[in-house]
């Protein structure tokens, strides 16, 4: 596919200043720089809520559907191979595949369209942890959770609290936050999984990530919601009270944002706040800029899944 099969986008400019390096750090950081790549692209769904196939009547009639969205995944990699493709959970539960199919499904397409890491939503619990574990065993991508408490030693063996992907030279670092579960899901089904509040969690991994990993940015897949959920904080708030984020790509609450919601930190730099809907509408995209030092510039738009991306 070429740039004008593609639906018209928006494109959210947004300039991002990570942590500064010390002028002891600059002389290696632009060795490295030099051989690096320039743009990181990521590719993010949330909510996806097992629709598998598109949507056949109603307003959202003909979008959707994981064959076309691992077409568009497909194109747009190959413009920019320095890809990664993410989702910010929930994809369990709304469609007969998951009750037929118990998430196998679900993980197995994602596979196949090529995702390399997702967080958990409250959703995917919904058939409890030893359903959640067996469905894993078709993923071919990664899972992470940092404020999951995991004991659950088959959930424990599969999910990381954070994960470092070297991508065209480029460091990035991963974390994911789960909701809490009260009210949403039943003790039997998340056995053995305890939530920790957030923004502590948030606050340690983004040191270890930086501080530890010395990642060139940090991206959240968060399934908090972006607004908070009962007295918890949503993407927004954990956002204004984390500097060090780059980019928070939320999900849970199926908002759509037609562009990044952008938070300024008084410390210097900005996160920026993208979630595509539910139900694997659209595809979201966000390209990481690196210029010379620690500069991370952001730049979001999103991408309808259609007919245009039908598989060929
Ligand atoms: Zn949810």
């Amino acid at each position: 596919m070429n740039d004008a099969r593609l639906p018209p986008t928006r494109r959210a400019v947004l300039g991002s200043l990570g942590t500064l390096a010390g002028a002891a750090l600059l002389a290696p950081r632009v060795a490295r720089a030099d051989a690096a790549t320039s743009r990181v692209t990521l590719l993010h769904t949330n909510d996806t809520h097992s629709r598998l196939e598109p949507f056949e009547k109603g307003k959202l009639a003909g979008l959707g559907g994981i064959a076309r969205r691992a077409t568009l995944i497909r194109s747009l990699r190959a413009r920019n191979p320095h890809t990664l493709v993410l989702d910010a959970g929930d994809t369990f539960q709304g469609t007969p595949y998951y009750n037929a199919f118990a998430g196998h499904a679900e993980f197995e397409t994602m596979s196949a369209a090529g995702y390399d890491c997702v967080t958990l939503g409250n959703h995917d619990f919904d058939k409890g942890v030893d359903a959640l574990v067996s469905a894993m065993t078709k993923a071919r991508f990664a899972f992470v959770s940092a404020n999951y408490d995991i004991d659950a030693p088959g959930l424990r063996a599969r999910v990381v609290p954070h994960e470092v992907r070297t991508i065209g030279g480029r460091r990035i670092g991963l974390f994911g936050l789960g909701v809490s579960f009260a009210g949403l899901v039943s003790g039997s089904l998340h056995a053995g999984v305890r939530y920790q509040p957030p923004v502590a969690t948030a606050r340690a991994t983004v040191d270890t990530l930086r501080q530890a990993h010395g990642v060139d940015a940090v991206v959240l897949l968060s399934h908090l919601g972006y607004f908070g959920h009962g007295a918890e904080p949503g993407d927004v708030e954990l956002a204004e009270a984390v500097p060090g984020i780059d980019v928070i790509i939320g999900g849970h609450t199926h908002t759509f944002l037609d562009a990044p919601h952008v938070v300024r930190h008084r410390t210097g730099g900005q996160t920026a706040i993208v979630q595509v809907g539910s139900s694997g509408t659209h595809l979201g995209q966000v390209d990481l800029l690196f210029g010379p030092g620690a500069q991370v510039e952001t730049h979001a738009r999103w991408h309808l899944v259609d007919a245009s991306s039908r598989p060929t």
